[in-house]
């Protein structure tokens, strides 16, 4: 008879590390103190500064640092590096178990994160959609991508829209979000958490302490049409998912994201520019036009510059206020989950 296969530990969340820094005494803002030097990035036992600091620290949870930081530093390790032209670079993350997600240095002090190892909204022209949900990210893991970035450049803006959704993530991203908005002393609009859409996500995210801006993945103002793109998506038609992010918008301040991956011949007709005029007009949002990056392994194409610039442009002279986006890295496998395709294919890249 064959031994079952021992569970996996679940994945680390920052509560853990609170409640071991307690186990040693610490109090909540000796916690707050070494996650805080965590998110900058400083080593926890070394340096004139820090040593001070330590000092206010108790004795156990001294003594633990040196074992603490090695922990930290095998929570996320860059397993390899590629800048672009653009002034981005991703970063492919190794994870304790061997697990990869990606990371992206954006340009202007930005990271985005990812939240899943694959994904199980299979959007149809998405490489981590084809792979299923292989685990969740643990809330330590999400923050220690921002910790590793940190250590490269200065972030003051994370976006959560890197592989998987975090709304099936969602007491992870909460709990990394809380932390980045506190103590990682990141404006709370300056976390953006992008989902395909969720009602879960409007029913907790307006109660939240932080309460980060939202991006709405729409990409066509069809609901048939949506269903096959986003098969796995939660079924809410476009124009319910528009009233609940105005809703989220108004409460918030801060306008909703939408999210609008263009591809040629599906989804860049003028019946769809149409229709995003008779959804976003009036609304309190920001329409980003995303042209497709083509990845050979899937059909579909990446439509003309051109033809993108004069939809944004015709979208402009309609009063929707449009931005037209080329995702980060267009030169280095720049769509979602192609680092991490392309690595598991060939592994000496
Ligand atoms: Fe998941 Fe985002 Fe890829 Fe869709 S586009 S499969 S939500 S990671």
């Amino acid at each position: 008879m064959s031994t079952p296969a021992a569970p996996l530990a679940p994945p680390l969340r920052v509560a853990d590390l609170r409640q071991r820094l307690r186990a040693l005494g610490a109090k909540p803002c000796h916690e707050d103190r070494v996650l805080r030097s965590w998110l900058q990035a400083a080593p926890l036992d070394s340096g004139a500064k820090r040593r001070r600091a330590e000092d206010y620290l108790p004795l156990a949870v001294r003594a633990d640092l040196p074992a603490l930081q090695a922990d930290l530093d095998g929570l996320a390790t860059v397993q390899s590096e590629h800048p672009g032209e653009d002034g981005s670079a991703r970063l492919l993350v190794a994870l304790a178990d061997g697990q990869t997600v990606e990371s992206v240095l954006l340009p202007r002090d930005g990271l985005c994160v990812s939240t899943q190892v694959g994904c199980a909204v299979g959007c149809v022209f998405c490489m981590t959609g084809r792979e299923g949900l292989l685990r969740q990210v643990g809330s330590a893991e999400i923050v220690a991508q921002v910790a590793l970035a940190r250590a490269r450049r200065p972030v003051k803006k994370v976006v959560f829209m890197g592989m998987g959704e975090p709304a099936h993530n969602l007491d992870n991203v909460l709990e990394a979000i809380d932390l980045l908005g506190t103590v990682g002393g990141i404006g709370h609009k300056n976390l953006v958490f992008s989902t395909v859409g969720d009602r879960r996500v409007f029913e907790r995210l307006p109660h939240q302490a932080v309460k980060p801006a939202l991006a709405l993945s729409l990409h066509t103002s069809r609901a048939d049409l949506r269903a096959e793109l986003l098969p796995k998506a939660p079924r809410i038609d476009p124009e319910e998912l528009v009233e609940l992010g105005e809703a989220y918008a108004r409460a918030t301040g801060y306008p909703i994201q939408y999210q609008w991956t263009l591809i040629d011949g599906v989804n860049d007709s003028a019946a769809e520019m149409d229709g995003i005029v008779r959804l976003l007009t009036g609304k309190y949002a920001i329409m980003n036009l995303i042209p497709y990056n083509t990845v050979s392994e899937l059909g579909f194409k990446r439509p003309a510059w051109e033809k993108a610039t004069e939809l944004a442009r015709g979208l402009h002279r309609r009063h929707i206020l449009t931005k037209l986006r080329n995702s980060a890295g267009q030169d280095i496998d720049g769509g979602c989950g192609q680092l991490r395709a392309r690595s598991l294919a060939d592994p000496s890249q």
